[in-house]
């Protein structure tokens, strides 16, 4: 079977698209090229210059040790069991003659392997004391894998890298714990004002008046 001269190819390709004149596609590519080549380069100069990144990257996971109670729900609900925790339990005498001895969980271990995390965030999404944060870092690759697992103590030290939460809008509603607080502290004001002694009345009327009725 003999191919159809190009004189007697049809205009339109199968597609319904007009057919293209032979060496077009080389016409479009240098002129890409061209264009490319007059425009600013967006190329970033890593690592030279540090990238600006935005403040919610999920960059690393910084623990704030002091908030975490050990409740083990962000190890529970991690979709990759990396999080590694281990406690164990202190007896803590009553704070009051008389009252009951409580127990509290000690933090021994907590460790996140970073070489299975998938940056999924449940963890400090579920994690209900505020002990977890994002931070931006991302310069940690190591040569050796089990380098990836970072332990408490390196945990904690990106926590001096997470930024600074955004302020407030404006026009938010005040958030109900620092309402409460704002009631309390103004009851407590009206009370001290009411309580306060009271100075005497200051009288009014002219002393000379009374000397003159004498
Ligand atoms: S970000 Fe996701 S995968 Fe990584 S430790 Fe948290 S819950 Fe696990
Ligand atoms: S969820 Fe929060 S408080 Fe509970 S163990 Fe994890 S980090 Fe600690």
């Amino acid at each position: 079977m003999s191919l159809p001269s190009p004189d007697h190819r049809p205009s339109r390709t199968p597609s319904g698209r007009p057919r293209s004149f032979p060496g077009s596609g080389l016409a479009k590519g240098l002129a890409v090229t061209l264009r490319t080549m007059t425009r600013k380069s967006v190329t970033a100069q890593y690592p030279d210059v540090q990238p600006d990144l935005p403040p919610r990257t999920r960059g690393v996971i910084g623990l704030f040790e002091e908030n975490c109670t050990v409740c083990m729900l962000c190890a529970r609900e991690c979709p990759d069991w990396c999080i590694y925790i281990d406690s164990h339990k202190e007896t803590v005498p009553p704070a009051a003659p008389g009252g009951r001895e409580r127990s509290r969980n000690v933090l021994d271990r907590f460790a996140i392997d970073f070489a299975l995390c998938m940056y999924c965030g449940i963890c400090i999404e579920v994690c209900p004391f505020d002990a977890l944060f994002w931070s931006p870092e991302f310069e940690y690759a190591e040569t050796d894998i089990r380098e990836l697992t970072h332990e408490r103590d390196k945990l904690r030290e990106w926590m001096w890298t997470v930024p600074e939460p955004p302020a407030l809008d404006p026009a938010a509603e005040e958030p109900k714990e620092i309402a409460a607080a704002r009631k309390a502290a103004d009851k407590l004001a009206a009370q001290q004002a009411a309580a306060a002694p009271q100075p005497p009345p200051v009288s009014t009327a002219d002393p000379t008046d009374a000397q003159e009725g004498t």
